[in-house]
């Protein structure tokens, strides 16, 4: 990328760089992809029928404009291993989620995941589980690459807090109670349920998480959850891939909603903050790159430098920002902070500092290898 100052580069080069969320193991649990392997978007130019080449992509109403990559290929391609690497990603968090149809056999579809995450770290050298935060500044100083497993929505345990244990083993170090949907542990955000906070089981999967050094992930939960959660919570939580579109969701209001809500979010942005914890900002559903940086910037307004991150939906996330399509261009992200004047310090912190950081706080226990 030739548009990258060469200030920016260097201070990139140096940065542990985290992304908090992403959702590639269902591609791999189906076979679509593999983490290796890098598909290229061709030049549009040269398209011929059938249009597009690939993932049938529906255009979305409302102001997105689809961006090439994709019209190409949807969410796919949307990252791999050798655009880690040319990203400058030091670790990326992949997310296991059901889908609807799995709901029956959730547990099983959940542990095929996690398979297909150990079975890429041992197909690809230089790629490694993250277990601990010290394994972190390790694989920068290493020129590897990692991932850490997490959870989006409990559903993968099967219904029995006791897998949350087996998940442990298997590298879980993050994880929120449900995605959209009502589940056991605790109702979602989705319209008619959204008045619901947490069951016993729910209350039981956050003490167990604490125990377990398992970060509380609050994304994807509703307004009553979420307040129970950060009562209840013992450790820093993080949200990993918030959209400005989360909270006005409780309110009602229609998307998109181009920056967070200044007297509304505040509250619940601010009580994050204060437990320490980290907002990773997601880049689905912003039309540029620069949209992207306006909202980081309204969110270093609304809670400061330390409570800032990444988590851009990757391969969740169709309709990518134009110049922030894959992962190997996060290098613009820190070339436009660096340019609109943000401190060193600053930028390091927003690519993965505070995500380390937080990391190194919650992930405590040494049964599943904490680091303290
Ligand atoms: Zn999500």
């Amino acid at each position: 990328m030739k548009d990258i100052s060469a200030h920016a580069w260097e201070l990139h080069r140096r940065a542990v760089v985290i992304d908090g969320h992403s959702d590639i193991l269902m591609a791999l649990a189906d076979g679509t992809t593999r983490l290796g392997s890098q598909l290229a978007v061709p030049d549009p130019s040269n398209w011929v029928s059938p249009f597009p080449p690939l993932e049938a992509t529906e255009v979305p109403p409302g102001p997105l404009t689809p961006t090439q990559h994709t019209l190409c290929f949807g969410s796919a391609g949307q990252y791999s291993i050798p655009q880690f690497v040319a990203g400058g990603i030091t670790v990326q968090v992949c997310a296991i989620y059901i889908d609807d149809k799995y709901l029956g056999c959730a547990l099983q579809r959940g542990l095929e995941m996690a398979w297909w995450l150990h079975h890429e770290v041992r197909a690809n050298p230089g790629f490694e589980l993250v277990r601990q935060a010290v394994d972190i500044p390790r694989l920068k100083q290493e020129g590897k690459t990692g991932a850490i497993l997490s959870l989006e929505g409990l559903e993968a345990l099967g219904n029995d807090l006791r897998f949350l244990d087996i998940y442990a083993q298997l590298g879980l170090r993050m994880a929120s109670l449900t995605h959209n949907r009502r589940n056991l542990f605790a109702d979602g955000p989705q319209p008619g349920v959204r008045t619901g906070g947490l069951t016993e089981l729910g209350r039981q999967a956050i003490c167990r998480m604490n125990e377990l050094g398992i970060v509380v992930d609050l994304v994807h939960t509703n307004e009553t959850c979420f307040w129970e959660i950060l009562e209840l919570v013992k450790a820093p939580v993080a949200i990993s891939h918030l959209s400005p579109y989360a909270f006005a969701r409780w309110r009602g209001e229609p998307w998109p909603c181009p920056r967070f809500n200044p007297h509304q979010d505040r509250a619940a942005l601010e009580a994050v903050a204060r437990n320490g914890g980290v907002v990773g900002l997601i880049y689905f559903g912003f039309e540029t790159i620069d949209a992207v940086v306006e909202n980081i910037e309204h969110l270093l307004e609304l809670i400061g430098p330390d409570h800032v991150g990444l988590g851009s939906d990757f391969w969740g996330a169709q309709f990518a920002p134009r110049g922030l399509e894959e992962i190997s261009q996060v290098p613009r992200l820190t070339d436009r902070l660096v340019a609109r004047g943000h401190a060193d310090e600053i930028v390091l912190k927003l690519l993965g500092g505070n995500f380390l950081r937080l990391f190194q706080q919650a992930w405590t226990d040494p049964r599943v290898g904490g680091s303290r």
